[in-house]
């Protein structure tokens, strides 16, 4: 038996069962044992029938009294009754259309029995399909699984106790043995074995602390190597700062936060090491301004440096603004996308290899093969949510030791923020430059409708623009408004005298980029789009958003959106619609009315609806937890993470025998995102 043996072979399961299993994600020995349960029973606390309450899921322990009578309700179902009795008092016994009740219970012999307790119309206590079993005398704490139609939580409880007979306590451990002892935690085999059947509840909280404790590490351990190490890195070291001379460059102050930033990374990259750090700004921040200086201190210590952008669109945004703040500066600054022709794409490629270029601003054609650096420095990614860890390092890898410098504007609380970017330092910018309008946000129901399209017409005739966003592209769910019908709607009403244009997800990135051109050159004037309207994209004279069937929106959502207005000097509206009641829509509303702050929304958005929309793999390509809460577990996760650069600090490769656990359950775990 090992842990990656097939279910199959598990005694009393075979074929047939193994397939229901595989539905819960279970297919060999180990994702068995592994598979926790979501609750338990305590049918080791039992409660006399005169002190029981009514309507709380309990055990009682009684007699059977008789053997359970049959009676045939009016419309034909059969109900079997007995009654049972504890030496405090009485308990009536209801079992519906269950037949075989009457040979399972005998009379005068002691049973558990499991579930709520209600009165009965004649005022007496009654469990109603009570779950139970003979008394043995030692009861105890069951565990519940998730479970399926074919197979029920008893079921798998009975594999679980085959396989772990099946080991007898022979379970490889992945935590290293020197760690098990400094922390004083369970075995593997003993966790796995108190988590499935404790003794009592300090066994499944010990079980679960190092449960916890395995999974994060195991977790925070494979992303500090899939990020290339444990932070210890050397890197090029700057020899002087020139962030002064760079602000002096600039139209405006920067904010403190954006100081304070550039000399959190300015000190990382002259410090012979190489930074790592993220830099978490909510939208209109001014990020763009801090990779400007890194940018310039880079050019300055005779390195090149790269900006990656999710879209062309984005790309060419950062090349106009970059090229305006450092342009005056002998900086030579290029830019590389999918479109730039084929010449001039050589030609760029050709001075980025000479060293010539101390920019280059692009797309994922910034890591294709063909693209090289003579003395790369700096490497930058701007939404880098959007790119995968590995489009990330290829781009790392095209220089020596480069300086990683990672802008995201979704601000993600802390915790999750350490999970999600593992060894990164993080900065944040944490206020907005001065002068900035506040965005006054509303919530109507969609009988103002008529209302704010009237508003809107009257925004685009003061020569400003607006976003109507949808949560649909095409017709569907009835009550959705669709975008692209819409928008045929409103180009041939309320905006019949206006230029109106259309983005959704269905279209080819060449469409999506010649539209969102249009709308930031002015040209649009309304657009009407799904959420794909870029995150990031920058159009200062957009004050009105429009978001409809905004309960179909999550908080954070709702806020970047909104992010793309306010961002010029004109007074921005946003106006959520939505007819929704459910409470916690309008707790939703209500914040997102009330505060501005990416953090706190984010904060916010989080307990509302639980990590898993952060934390889901499809959008940081990370692996689904099992038992680890990252919200409640925060002092574990911090626990992990140091232990994990320790452990890389001395075996960077894992390849110690006492780290070859850790790196087989790396492995899986990774695989499995
Ligand atoms: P984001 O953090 O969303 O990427 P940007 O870098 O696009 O924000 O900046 C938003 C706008 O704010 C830009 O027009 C930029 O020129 C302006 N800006 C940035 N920093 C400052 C500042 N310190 N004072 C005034 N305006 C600023
Ligand atoms: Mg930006």
């Amino acid at each position: 038996m090992e842990m990656n043996t097939d279910i199959k072979y598990l005694k009393g399961v075979g074929e047939s069962r193994a397939a229901s299993l595989k539905k819960l994600g279970i297919g060999t020995l180990g994702a068995l044992l592994r598979f926790y349960p979501r609750a338990y029973e305590d049918w080791n606390s039992i409660v006399s029938i005169s002190d029981v309450p009514l309507n709380e899921t309990l055990c009682i322990k009684g007699t059977v009294l008789h053997k359970p009578s049959a009676f045939k309700t009016r419309n034909g179902a059969m109900l079997y009754k007995t009654t049972v009795s504890d030496g405090t008092g009485l308990m009536n016994l209801t079992f519906f259309n269950n037949k075989y009740v009457v040979n399972q219970l005998s009379e005068n012999e002691d049973y558990l029995f499991f579930g709520k307790v209600a009165l009965n119309m004649y005022g007496a206590k009654e469990m109603a399909s009570p779950r139970f079993e003979k008394a043995q005398g030692k009861e105890r704490i069951r565990p519940v699984y998730r479970c399926t139609q074919s197979l029920n939580s008893k079921a798998i409880e009975k594999f679980v106790s085959t396989a772990l007979d099946a080991f007898a306590g022979d379970i490889p451990d992945p935590i290293p043995g020197a760690l098990i002892k400094k922390y004083r935690l369970p075995v593997l085999a003993e966790a796995l074995r108190m988590i499935h059947f404790p003794a009592d509840e300090s066994e499944i909280a010990a079980a679960r602390r190092r449960l916890v404790f395995e999974e994060l590490l195991v977790l925070e351990t494979g992303l500090l190597r899939l990020r290339g190490g444990a932070g210890i890195q050397r890197g090029r070291k700057f020899k002087a700062d020139y962030s002064g001379e760079f602000w002096a460059l600039l139209p405006f102050e920067p904010t403190p936060a954006q100081r304070r930033a550039v000399e959190q990374a300015v000190a990382d990259m002259s410090s012979g090491k190489r930074m790592s750090r993220l830099l978490q700004g909510d939208v209109g921040s001014g990020k763009t301004a801090v990779a400007a200086a890194l940018i310039y201190n880079a050019a300055k210590n005779s390195v090149q440096s790269a900006l990656m952008a999710p879209t062309e669109v984005l790309a060419e945004q950062h090349y106009r603004t970059l090229t305006k703040m450092l342009g005056g500066t002998g900086l030579s600054i290029s830019l590389l996308t999918g479109s730039v022709s084929a010449s001039a794409k050589r030609d760029i490629k050709q001075r980025l290899a000479d060293g010539e270029t101390d920019l280059v601003i692009g797309t994922h054609a910034l890591i294709q093969k063909d693209v090289e650096f003579s003395r790369l420095g700096l490497v930058i990614t701007d939404e880098q949510h959007r790119f995968g860890v590995a489009q990330r390092n290829a781009l790392r890898d095209k220089g020596e030791e480069p300086h990683v410098f990672v802008m995201s504007a979704t601000p993600i609380p802390r915790t999750l923020a350490m999970i999600i970017y593992g060894d990164l330092d993080i900065s944040v910018l944490d206020e907005l430059p001065p002068g900035r309008q506040p965005i006054e946000t509303y919530k109507v129901d969609s009988a103002y409708r008529d209302r704010i399209l009237k508003f809107t017409q009257k925004a685009l005739d003061e020569g400003r623009q607006a976003y109507i966003i949808c949560p649909l592209v095409e017709e569907g769910e009835s009550d959705l408004i669709p975008a692209t019908e819409y928008e045929r709607h409103l180009a041939s009403t309320y905006f019949k005298n206006y230029r109106v244009g259309l983005l959704h997800g269905q279209m080819k990135p060449a469409e999506k980029d010649a539209v969102m051109r249009s709308f930031s050159s002015g040209e649009t004037q309304l657009l009407v789009s799904t959420v794909v309207v870029e995150v990031g994209v920058d159009v200062p004279n957009a004050t009105v958003m429009i978001i409809e069937n905004a309960e179909r929106f999550g908080l954070s959502q709702l806020h970047q959106l909104r992010g793309r207005i306010g961002r010029g000097e004109h007074k921005s509206t946003c106006i959520l619609v939505s007819d929704a009641q459910n409470a916690e829509a309008v707790e939703r509303f209500k914040v997102l009315c009330e505060t501005s702050d990416g953090f706190k929304i984010a904060d916010k958005d989080l307990e509302l609806r639980g990590p898993g929309d952060f934390f889901g793999s499809r959008q940081h390509g990370l692996p689904d937890l099992k038992i680890a809460d990252v919200v409640t577990d925060t002092r574990v996760l911090y626990e992990a993470q140091r232990v994990a650069s320790e452990i890389l600090a001395v075996d960077p490769e894992l390849s110690l025998p006492e780290n070859a656990g850790l790196a087989g359950e790396i492995s899986s775990l990774f695989s499995r995102a």
